[in-house]
């Protein structure tokens, strides 16, 4: 059995993060990684299982993988991480393309686990075909792009928690992910410093539930100065931030202790802001604290932008509670707007609640908001022309030499990117500052106005 190896990523950014863990044990254990699946002698795929879409791309993903695997007679199929967790039963009956599984709590071990089924790996003459930080792994599911997440690249994403202990009532995370555990600090920051030494300038801070982390506001607060520490680490991100008082008392710390690296960026999801709606899906929160929350962050850090969600079509939502949304959005003008059309998940309490909305109802609510938050979005985007921004390459297409920057008001893979057509001699990672000159739908192309910093 050879030793070769390439990791497929579905999902969230956790995921991302989760992907490193596993790289980082197969490695350990005598794997190399492979430039794709088709040179594997190993697939794994890193699953998900969040909502109905989640778990469809799961199994086609599954099958896709099953055809390269008959080319490849003696190539394994693994699968890892939420879906297997959640659907042990169901993978092993139903999935019979799938040589190996195991669920979620075991990304650190992953090496182990595969040289225990199928034999340790023979010792390679090579340490690895390429950096194992820079093949081996793709990405797609929720990503807009299929970046890897390669040491070498500008940004990554780095978990400080796993688990939620919060019972939202649509969302079945806790039940596979299990209960809120937090991530030791020392070992945060080792691996933003191992980051950092590969080339990677942008921490992405994610978590199921990154408001929970430490005993009060003040430890993610800490975590942030040490992480702001590293030279090297230009923008720290916090991501997922559940919208109540003790987000606001982390922005107000970012903006006390002046903590610069920390980008103008606030992603908090609100998931509703009609009182009804909220108990229902038992969320703390209001409209008036919402809006509360976001004036606080808008009044405190300079030039922030907003991201928040919206599920739409959770049961008894009706269109009054729809208006309430576009007062909401009216009001709070979020930048970005992620909108999600409630899927019943079995094992939630909201599985066995009455008054479930219609498929297509709920898809017309989804495009009442989104046409209204895009006339919004016109403004904002015509605010933005001729202004000027701090952009990090995070791409140079070595054919065309097309480069992609990116604001500090963007997540990597989830906001909007700024096209460049000339930018001498910057590398990826730069820091340039950039005049936006025009936009496409969403994206926005831009002309840096001095050299990189
Ligand atoms: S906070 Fe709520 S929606 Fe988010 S992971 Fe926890 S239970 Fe799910």
């Amino acid at each position: 059995m050879g030793n070769a190896y390439f990791i497929t990523t579905l999902g969230c950014p956790k995921n991302q993060a989760d992907t490193r863990e596993m790289h980082e044990s197969l490695d350990r254990t005598g794997f190399v990684s492979a430039v794709s699946p088709d040179e594997a002698d190993f697939h794994i795929i890193n699953s998900c299982a969040f909502i109905q879409s989640a778990r469809e791309e799961t199994i086609a993903t599954v099958l896709d993988a099953a055809k390269i695997k008959r080319s490849h007679k003696k190539q394994k199929l693994v699968l890892a991480g939420c879906f297997s967790q959640r659907y042990e039963k169901e993978v092993s009956a139903e999935l019979p393309e799938v040589d190996l599984s195991f669920g979620t709590g075991q990304y650190g071990q992953a090496g182990e686990i595969i040289a225990g089924k199928f034999g340790r790996p023979a010792p390679s003459p090579q340490p690895s075909r390429l950096s194992s930080l820079e093949s081996g792994i793709s990405i797609s599911g929720f990503s807009k792009s299929s970046a890897s997440i390669s040491a070498g690249r500008s940004y990554a994403p780095v978990k400080i928690s796993e688990g939620c202990s919060r019972s939202c009532s649509f969302c079945a995370i806790p039940l596979f992910r299990g209960d809120f555990r937090q991530i030791d600090e020392k070992r945060i920051l080792q691996e933003c410093e191992h980051l950092s030494e590969n080339g990677v300038r942008e921490i992405c801070l994610v978590s199921q539930d990154t408001n929970s982390y430490g005993s009060s506001p003040e430890s993610l607060l800490d975590l942030m100065e040490k992480i702001s520490e590293i030279e090297d680490v230009r923008w720290i991100r916090p991501l997922y931030l559940y919208p109540d008082a003790k987000t606001k008392k982390i922005v107000e710390g970012i903006a006390s202790r002046k903590l610069e690296k920390v980008v103008p960026y606030l992603e908090s999801p609100v998931q509703h802001v009609s009182d009804r709606m909220l108990r229902a899906m038992n969320r703390a929160g209001s409209f008036e604290k919402f809006r509360d929350l976001f004036e606080t962050a808008r009044d405190l850090i300079a030039d922030l932008e907003i991201r928040t969600s919206l599920l739409i079509g959770f049961p008894g939502e009706s269109s009054r509670d729809i208006d309430e949304i576009l007062r909401f959005i009216e009001v709070v003008r979020p930048e970005k707007l992620a909108l999600f059309q409630y899927s019943p998940e079995e094992g939630t309490s909201g599985y066995t609640l009455s008054g479930r909305i219609d498929d297509s109802e709920a898809a017309e609510r989804i495009n009442l908001i989104r046409s209204e938050h895009l006339k919004i979005l016109r403004e904002i985007q015509a605010l933005r022309t001729g202004r000027e921004y701090s952009c990090m390459i995070d791409d140079i297409d070595a054919s065309t030499g097309e480069i992609t920057a990116r604001r500090a008001q963007d997540a990597p893979e989830a906001d909007e990117v700024v096209f460049l057509s000339d930018a001498p001699g910057v590398k990826i990672g730069d820091i340039i500052p950039v005049q936006i000159t025009g936009f496409f739908e969403y994206d926005m192309h831009g002309m840096p106005v001095r050299e990189a910093v």
